[in-house]
C-alpha cells in the first residue's frame, strides 16, 4: 500500500519501520525542522522489549542503556534528607531499559529504509478521505493520493482534529502541569536525585549520565499560558512556587533559561475508536496516557508494530486490519491510562496530610529494606 504517516515521533517512526519491513511505500511527514529529541530519559518496558527485539533494534537500545540516578531522596525546606528510594524497584521487568531520548530517536531513525521519503517542516494542510483512497494536500504545496493515512502527530494531533473532530472532544486535562529541562552538565556518578514536595507541587533535580535535569509537576486548574513562551512559563512557575524554599526558585530560573525547556499540561486522549475509513491514529494522538504513566514510548512502539502486523495478516481487508490493530493495542492502553491517577497522587500529593503520608510510606519502605 501507499501510506502517509504524519508525525516522526516514536509512534510514527515505529509505524513507518514496521510498515516498510512489510513492503509498504511510506511517506513520513514531520512538522518540526528536525527530529525532536528533547524531554526526559524514557523507559522501554515490559512487552515493548520483545517488540523492539522483533524490529531488530533491541541490541542497539541495550547498548545505549543508561541508569538514571538510581538513588533518589526527598529533602525538606533546608535540603536535609527526609527519606529515599531506589528507582531500580519501579521496573516492570528486571530487563526494562532506560535510554535517553536522543539515543532512542537516533536508533529509530537509523532503522528506517535508506532513502525514506521523510519530509521535515511539512504537514497536512487538508485531507479528503474517500472509499478508495485519501487525497492529501500538504503545506509544501504538493498533493497526493494514499491508500492509508496514519496520524502519529501526538496529543495535539492535527490529523485527529481534521478527521475526528475537535481536541476538546477527546483530550482530558488531568489537573497537572509538567515542566522539565536539562539545566547543566552531569553531576559526579552516584549523586542522588533530589525532590522537594509541597501540597500540590513537586520539584526535582534528577541526574542522568548526560545532564542534570530539573523538573516539576504541579496541580493547577487549566492555565491560559503560551507553553512555548519561556517568560510566560517563568511567570507561572514563580507564581505557583512563590512560597517554596529549598532550591526551588534557582531551579525554576535555570529551567526557564534552558533551550530544552518542555512545558505542557498532562492530559489523556480517550477515543471510542482510532480509525475512520482509511485514516487511523497511533501513539499519543489516539491514546496519550500522560507522561506520568511512564508508558507512552512503549505504547508508541507497540501501536506501530500491531498496525503493521494486522495489515499483513488481513490482506485486502483494511477495515478488519484496523479493528484487529485496535483489539491488540487496547489492553496495553487501558492498563497505562488506569495507572495514572495513582502516579499523580504519589508524585504530587495534594494536601499537607498527603505529603506527610507519602513521607511516612517512604520511611516505612526504607525501614523494611534496611
Ligand atoms: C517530558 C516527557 C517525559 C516523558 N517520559 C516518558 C517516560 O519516561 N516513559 C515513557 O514511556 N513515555 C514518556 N513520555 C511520553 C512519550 O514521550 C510519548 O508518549 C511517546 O513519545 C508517544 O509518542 P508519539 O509519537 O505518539 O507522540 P510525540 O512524541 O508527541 O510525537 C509526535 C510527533 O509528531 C510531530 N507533529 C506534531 N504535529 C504534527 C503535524 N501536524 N504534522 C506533522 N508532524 C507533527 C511532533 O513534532 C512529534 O515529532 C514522556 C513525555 C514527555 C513529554
Amino acid at each position: 500500500m501507499k501510506i502517509l504517516v504524519v508525525g516522526a515521533g516514536v509512534a510514527g517512526l515505529s509505524a513507518t519501520i514496521n510498515l516498510q519491513r512489510r513492503g509498504h511505500a511510506v511517506t513520513l511527514l514531520e512538522v518540526a525542522p528536525e527530529i525532536r529529541t528533547s524531554g526526559s530519559p524514557i523507559d522501554v518496558r515490559g512487552d515493548a522489549l520483545d517488540m523492539v527485539r522483533e524490529m531488530g533494534i533491541l541490541d542497539e537500545i541495550r547498548a545505549a542503556e543508561i541508569r538514571m540516578s538510581v538513588d533518589s531522596e526527598f529533602v525538606d525546606d533546608h535540603g536535609n534528607r527526609i527519606a529515599g528510594f531506589s528507582t531500580e524497584h519501579s521496573h516492570d521487568r528486571p530487563d526494562d531499559i532506560e535510554i535517553t531520548r536522543p539515543d532512542l530517536m537516533r536508533i529509530l531513525v537509523g532503522a528506517l529504509e535508506p532513502g525514506t521519503d521523510l519530509r521535515f517542516a511539512t504537514t497536512v494542510a487538508d485531507l479528503a478521505a474517500g472509499a478508495d483512497g485519501v487525497h492529501v494536500s500538504l503545506t509544501d504545496g504538493t498533493e497526493d493520493d494514499f491508500d492509508l493515512v496514519v496520524g502519529a502527530d501526538g496529543v495535539h494531533s492535527r490529523t485527529r482534529s481534521i478527521v475526528f473532530g475537535p481536541e476538546a472532544d477527546y483530550v482530558r486535562f488531568l489537573g497537572v502541569y509538567l515542566a522539565l529541562a536539562p539545566v547543566g552538565p552531569p553531576a559526579p556518578e552516584g549523586t542522588p536525585g533530589r525532590m522537594h514536595l509541597a501540597p500540590g507541587r513537586m520539584m526535582a533535580l534528577l541526574q542522568s549520565p548526560d545532564a542534570e535535569l530539573a523538573g516539576t509537576y504541579f496541580r493547577s486548574p487549566k492555565l491560559d499560558v503560551d507553553h512555548h513562551d519561556p517568560a510566560a512559563v517563568r511567570g507561572v512557575l514563580r507564581q505557583v512556587f512563590r512560597d517554596d524554599v529549598w532550591r526551588v526558585h534557582e531551579l525554576i530560573d535555570r529551567m526557564v533559561a534552558s533551550p530544552g525547556l518542555f512545558f505542557d499540561e498532562c492530559s489523556q486522549t480517550r477515543m471510542p475508536r482510532w480509525s475512520v475509513g482509511r485514516v487511523v491514529l497511533v501513539g499519543d494522538a489516539a491514546h496519550c496516557a500522560a507522561p506520568l504513566s511512564g508508558r507512552g514510548t512503549s505504547l508508541g512502539i507497540s501501536g506501530g508494530l500491531f498496525l503493521a502486523q494486522a495489515i499483513e495478516e488481513n490482506p485486502g481487508d483494511l477495515a478488519g486490519a484496523l479493528a484487529e490493530y485496535e483489539r491488540r493495542q487496547r489492553p496495553y492502553v487501558d492498563r497505562a491510562q488506569r495507572g495514572v491517577q495513582g502516579s499523580i497522587d504519589r508524585n504530587v500529593p495534594a494536601t499537607a496530610d498527603d505529603v506527610a503520608a507519602r513521607y511516612a510510606a517512604l520511611r516505612q519502605y526504607e525501614a523494611s529494606r534496611a
